[in-house]
């Protein structure tokens, strides 16, 4: 990507075909499928990339074994369809960018051989619905199987296991991949940038958007023939700025995850929990060297505060510990996070947990202004898809089918799982820093490490003992417009999630970087800082840890 001056001067004033409001996985899937047909689009982010839900998830790429028993227990032909089409997406997701996301096999725990008779034919359904795009074909696992997967599982009572296979990913790293994919097919992103206003023709149409610029405290306009409202959970404020009056269409549900030593599990498989207290499932899945935790499904209202409550940690560790031989404090917690999903509103579901995760594209046809509502991660190339044919077919030209089914993103050509051995080789970095990196960047690694023979010391390590190197901080900042300490720990390099008291430890370092790159003058780096140590040690407060104990 340019750097976010240079990307400013491209974007301010000028006139695109489409422009595309919102930097998650719903807007940066829209913006590369829409420049590789040929349209001109420019991409506005709030806040920073992926900085909502999208860097929030479970991080699976699925189609929902939940959603699966849901659509099978009501006769539900949407829920089916839902899951069908996210396991058609699940293969197409995998395989453009495989260092992001790869298969994870997941356990769930049976405890009567009726039990086992019922998973094991539900994940026979699910595996043949995966079709051609099946990870590999589910199975029964005896007690004696499970416990040698699994150490860690508590085998009281237990009849046995059925294994499964979905896929696992970086939500926020691919996040970031979409959007250099998209800027290198030639399309414009900028971050920290929000659309406060419309300006519509004489017919009420929409032609230009009133951008406030949240770094510079400057506004500028963007003119474009069609305006695409990709902001998740914050899309009915677009669609009432464009249409006045307008039916608010979401509901917003918020869940929370937590991460955890990977040996409280002892394992490279999941644990799916099939059944809460609250008729919801959690999840257990080793997470880039971390267990991550999750989730809730709370009704959650416009600008709640999204972190990580005590009571939601207790709730989470008490249904796992039912599970686990050596139960889980809520103190052994390394860190959380909270997001909420956008669902589309149903007139028939009671509570957010029946609502079915599909997504809609409404073209409003008073303004213009195109919508893409609801969805999953997993589905978002599909949604993108939806999404600009209704651009295309609103703005009356045909500039070319999608493209973006077998579009490999920035990083996927030549990457295989050894290619960390090539790092490894090539650079003489330590073992460790070629995985992480080649995990993160796929091939494109080779131009974080390219910065070491301009500054040796960029070799360094983040944190004593970590994987990631100073490198990239710099690349984060040169090529991914990260602008602040947490743009790059929680989403560009991801040691925010790997630990709390990691990250605090990373903070200066990250603070001398940015520094460094962006001109900052000591106050201010001071001041971000600060400003970062006291916002991870409040998330850590209302977690119900002592930031101090924390563990490391
Ligand atoms: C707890 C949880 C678990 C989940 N797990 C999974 C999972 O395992 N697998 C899966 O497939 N899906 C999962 N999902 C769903 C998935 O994460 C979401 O569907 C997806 O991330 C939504 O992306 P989005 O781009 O629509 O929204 P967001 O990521 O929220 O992006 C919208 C963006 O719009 C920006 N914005 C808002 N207003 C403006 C404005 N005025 N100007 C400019 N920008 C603006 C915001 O800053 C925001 O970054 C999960 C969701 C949650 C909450």
């Amino acid at each position: 990507m340019k750097s976010r001056s240079d990307a400013l001067k491209q974007i301010e004033g000028r006139q695109f075909d489409l422009c595309i409001i919102g930097g998650g996985a719903t807007g940066t899937g829209c913006a590369l499928d829409a420049q590789l047909r040929g349209l001109n689009t420019v991409l506005v982010e709030s806040g920073d990339f992926a900085s909502a839900t999208s860097s929030s998830s479970t991080k699976l790429v699925h189609g929902g074994v939940r959603y699966l028993q849901q659509a099978v227990a009501d006769l539900d032909a949407g829920q089916y369809r839902v899951v069908k089409r996210a396991l058609h997406e699940r293969k197409i997701a995998l395989q453009n960018a495989p260092f992001l996301a790869h298969p994870l096999e997941l356990l769930v725990p049976c405890y009567s051989q009726s039990e086992i008779l019922y998973f094991q034919i539900g994940m026979k359904l699910y595996d043949w619905i995966s079709g051609s795009g099946m990870l590999f074909p589910s199975r029964h696992l005896t007690v004696e199987e499970s416990v040698r997967r699994m150490p860690m599982l508590n085998t009281a009572g237990l009849a046995g296991t059925v294994a499964y296979a979905d896929g696992q990913f970086d939500d926020a790293r691919y996040d970031i991949t979409l959007l250099e994919t998209f800027s290198e097919a030639g399309g414009q992103a900028v971050n920290y940038t929000r659309v406060t206003a419309f300006k519509k023709d004489s017919a009420g149409r929409l032609v230009e958007a009133q951008v406030e610029d949240r770094q510079n405290q400057t506004t500028f306009s963007i003119k474009a023939k069609v305006f695409l409202n990709a902001t998740g959970p914050f899309s009915d404020s677009i669609r009432e700025m464009a249409h006045p009056g307008i039916e608010p269409r979401l509901r917003l549900s918020k869940g929370v995850h937590v991460l955890f030593p990977v040996d409280a599990i002892g394992s490279h498989d999941a644990l799916l929990i099939p059944k809460t207290d609250d008729g919801r499932v959690i999840f257990a899945i080793p997470w880039l060297g971390r267990l991550l935790v999750g989730t809730t499904d709370d009704e959650a209202q416009q600008g709640d505060e999204m972190v990580v409550l005590k009571s939601e940690v207790e709730y989470l560790v008490k249904h796992l510990n039912r599970y686990l031989i050596h139960p889980l404090s809520v103190d052994q917690m390394v860190s959380g996070f909270a997001g909420v999903r956008p669902l589309v509103r149903s007139k028939d579901a009671l509570n957010t947990k029946k609502l079915i995760r599909d997504h809609e594209v409404e073209l409003d046809e008073a303004s213009g202004l195109v919508s893409v509502l609801g969805g999953k991660w997993t589905t978002y190339r599909a949604m993108a898809e939806d999404a600009i044919d209704t651009v295309q077919r609103s703005m009356n030209t045909l500039v070319g089918g999608c493209r973006t089914a077998d579009h490999q993103l920035k990083g996927a050509a030549g990457w295989n799982a050894d290619y960390w051995e090539t790092l490894e080789s090539r650079y003489r970095i330590s073992r460790n820093t070629a995985k992480h990196l080649s995990q993160k960047f796929g091939t494109n690694a080779v131009k974080v490490l390219d910065l070491i023979a301009e500054d040796p010391r960029l070799e360094n390590p983040i944190v004593e003992g970590q994987p990631p190197i100073q490198a990239e901080i710099v690349y984060g900042i040169r090529n991914e417009m990260a602008m602040s300490i947490e743009d790059i720990l929680a989403r560009r390099i991801g040691l925010q999630l790997y630990g709390w008291s990691i990250a605090v430890t990373a903070a200066p370092v990250v603070g001398a970087h940015l520094a460094r790159e962006l001109g900052w003058s000591p106050a201010q780096k001071q001041r971000a800082v600060e400003e970062y140590v006291n916002k991870i040690h409040h998330l850590m407060e209302i977690a119900g840890l002592v930031p101090e104990h924390a563990a490391a």
